[in-house]
């Protein structure tokens, strides 16, 4: 589905991505593991057209998208949810899901989509009329990802979406990804949380300063003596 070829990013002369190259398949979670600092981020901001990378090529459903701009890209079904939420804090939850809806397809489809994003929320449903910012980090979460299936996502790309939650909530929102994926949806994580995001992926990308250092299933990754060392504390 997504296909990454020797990408290479820099801000500016600072160069930060270097020959990435990797591969999400329909139906698949996909991690990508790394500390602080490793490209993470940047990464899923060039694949959504945010950052324009040096070279390499991106291909989603076989067409190159390296030079769409944003919106051409989310409108072919590759939404990001963002690090750090960015949600409207002073408008209500249900104007933050209908947001995700803005383009005329996922418009059209918004009341089902609303309806399957209270299913897998209820606690937004209860919630609707509050402003977003009133919500717990939690519940922000729940919106942020909610929005990005108001856009009706092919392929769901999360950074960190379960940075700063309470352990009892990191398990939920793994458990959320692990639900939507059984219904079909594809996804990229970003996550520092390697147990439950190897516990939840297919395969996983190990990322440090800029290039892939290891891929392969979660198991070999899990069984992996470099991995556990320096990502699982064993
Ligand atoms: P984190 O989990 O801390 O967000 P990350 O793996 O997502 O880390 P990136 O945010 O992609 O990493 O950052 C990769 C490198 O690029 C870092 O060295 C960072 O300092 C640098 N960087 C990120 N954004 C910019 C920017 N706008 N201008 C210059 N350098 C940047």
């Amino acid at each position: 589905m997504l296909q990454v070829e020797r990408l290479n990013v820099a801000y500016g002369a600072l160069q930060v991505i270097w020959d990435v190259s990797l591969a999400v398949r329909e139906g698949e979670i996909v991690a990508l593991i790394g500390s602080n600092g490793a490209g993470k981020t940047t990464l899923l901001r060039t694949i959504s057209g945010l950052i324009k990378p040096l070279f390499g090529t991106i291909r989603f459903l076989g067409e190159d998208i390296t030079s769409l701009p944003p919106h051409d890209i989310c409108r072919r079904g590759v939404i990001q949810v963002p690090e750090g939420r960015a949600l409207f804090p002073r408008m209500r939850v249900i104007e933050n899901l209908e947001l995700g809806a803005y383009l005329p397809e996922a418009r059209a489809q918004r009341h089902e989509t609303l309806e399957r994003v209270y299913r897998l929320f209820p606690r937004l449903k209860e919630r609707w009329r509050q402003d977003a910012g009133t919500l717990s980090g939690g519940e922000q979460q729940m919106v942020a990802i909610g929005r990005a299936l108001m856009a009706r996502p092919k392929l769901l790309m999360l950074d960190e979406p379960s940075l700063g939650l309470a352990p009892v909530l990191v398990e939920t929102m793994m458990d959320v990804l692990t639900q939507l994926n059984a219904e079909g949806m594809t996804i990229l994580l970003v996550s520092q949380e390697v147990h439950q995001a190897l516990a939840i992926a297919h395969r996983a990308y190990v990322i440090e300063n800029g290039h892939i250092v290891r891929s392969g299933t979660s198991h070999e990754l899990r069984d992996d003596d470099a991995i556990r060392s320096a990502y699982l504390g064993l």
